[in-house]
């Protein structure tokens, strides 16, 4: 089966591909698609935001006055796909996807005019504190404290696997505000610079080379009261719409799609015993099952952009979306790992940009791809473990 679009919308992905392929830098498309551990993934990261905002496209899906360009959920999962299939660098998902839609949507006029045009402008790195030891998937029981004290709060405490907190100018954190009402009322959304006198960060060294997580400790740390987001004590609230509010990014369908058509690029190369690695019956079964749950997903997806009616609420869908999403994507990268064999043990991380010439035994596809199927590991766990968004689907879809 094979989804078609309105024409309307193929000349829209047209245009979009033209002219992603005029602005986006060869040196930098290379870096992102081998994705290798390296020093320029943050700088290329800002740059191409500083790229996509000069054209007024870095944050296509907000409101259009907050910088948006007022696209419809189509063109927008159009404009994704194609950034994906050019191997362009990601957005910062802290600041466009995460925490801008919760700032101009909860914040004050104050926190919108600082924050949103730095956001958009790609000037800032964000991190996002919630995870705290042993407050991972039971986040309401959090520990970080910030007591007010005049126009301050000092906040006190722990945060880990704070994603990319090294190279972050700013974060979001959920913290303690009230420890006297339930749990989830006493939690708020604070802002803080990372350079804060009582901020430590550590980086937590990763297997497939990177440091990307990190551990942060805040040790008297003071931020100004005023970058309290929304109310005290609605901090649960805001995470869950944040969490909630970009369901369908969740399902990495754009990603899957992309690398998928890698696994088959590798297949149609590698050979085991003369024989392609493409025309071996169970490669190809598994390579089919593989097709047929992308091509469901995507369908899926397809299904709450465009607003169908789902029997369920839709925090169940972006459950669904999860799971099925981040499930895909290590059958992917397995599928392209397991096709290269024993390369597919060679990392790339110390080659220089342009890569050497491809060679039969460091073909051009193998970069990167190793990197990415060990941190794969960890898709079923962030953003929500598989347990815990089945936990979520059976109580919202099935009442359990
Ligand atoms: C690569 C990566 C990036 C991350 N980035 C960030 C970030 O930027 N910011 C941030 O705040 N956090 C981040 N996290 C943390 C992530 O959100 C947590 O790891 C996740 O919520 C799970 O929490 P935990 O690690 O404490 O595991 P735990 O909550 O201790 O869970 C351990 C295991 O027990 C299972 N389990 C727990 N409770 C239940 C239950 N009630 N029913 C059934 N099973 C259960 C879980 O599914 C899991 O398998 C990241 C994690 C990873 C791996």
């Amino acid at each position: 089966m094979e989804l078609r679009l309105d024409p309307d919308l193929e000349t829209f992905r047209t245009e979009v591909r033209a002219f992603i392929d005029s602005i986006l830098p060869a040196d930098m498309k290379e870096r992102q698609r081998r994705k290798v551990a390296n020093n320029a993934a943050v700088p290329d990261l800002l740059e191409w935001m500083r790229i996509l905002h000069a054209h007024g496209r870095s944050v296509p899906h907000w409101p259009q006055e907050h910088g948006g360009c007022g696209w419809t959920p189509m063109q927008l999962f159009i404009f994704n796909e194609e950034l994906y299939k050019a191997d362009a660098p990601e957005f910062d998902w802290g600041g466009t996807h995460m925490l801008g839609p919760v700032l101009y949507t909860y914040g004050s006029d104050y926190l919108k005019d600082r924050f949103l045009p730095m956001i958009r402008q790609g000037a800032t790195m964000w991190a996002q504190g919630f995870s705290e030891p042993g407050s991972g998937s039971d986040l309401a029981s959090l520990r970080t404290s910030a007591e007010r004290v005049g126009d301050t709060y000092i906040v006190n405490g722990q945060k880990i696997w704070t994603s990319g907190a090294a190279h972050a100018d700013w974060g979001f954190f959920l913290v303690r505000t009230d420890r006297n009402v339930k749990p989830q009322r006493g939690i708020s959304f604070l802002i803080v610079k990372m350079d804060t006198p009582g901020i430590t960060v550590r980086q937590i060294p990763q297997i497939n080379g990177e440091a990307h997580l990190c551990e942060v400790f805040l040790d008297n740390v003071e931020v100004p009261a005023d970058q309290l987001i929304g109310e005290p004590g609605m901090g649960w609230t805001y995470a869950k719409f944040l969490l909630e509010h970009e369901r369908t990014t969740s399902s990495f369908i754009y990603w899957s799609k992309r690398e998928l058509a890698r696994a088959k690029d590798i297949a149609l190369g590698e050979r085991v015993g003369g024989r392609r690695v493409a025309d071996d019956p169970a490669f190809r079964a598994r390579f089919a099952r593989a097709e047929a749950d992308l091509l469901a997903l995507e369908w899926s997806v397809l299904r709450v952009l465009a607003h169908e009616e789902f029997d369920a609420p839709e925090a169940a869908a972006a459950s669904v979306l999860k799971i099925r999403g981040s499930e895909l994507q290590q059958e992917v990268t397995m599928l392209q790992v397991d096709a290269m064999g024993a390369k597919s043990l060679r990392f790339f991380d110390a080659a220089p940009v342009p890569p050497p010439a491809p060679t039969d035994a460091w073909p051009d596809y193998a970069p990167g791809r190793t990197t990415v199927a060990l941190i794969n590991r960890a898709a079923t766990i962030y953003g929500g473990s598989k347990q815990i968004q089945k936990n979520i689907l059976a109580k919202l879809a099935f009442g359990i």
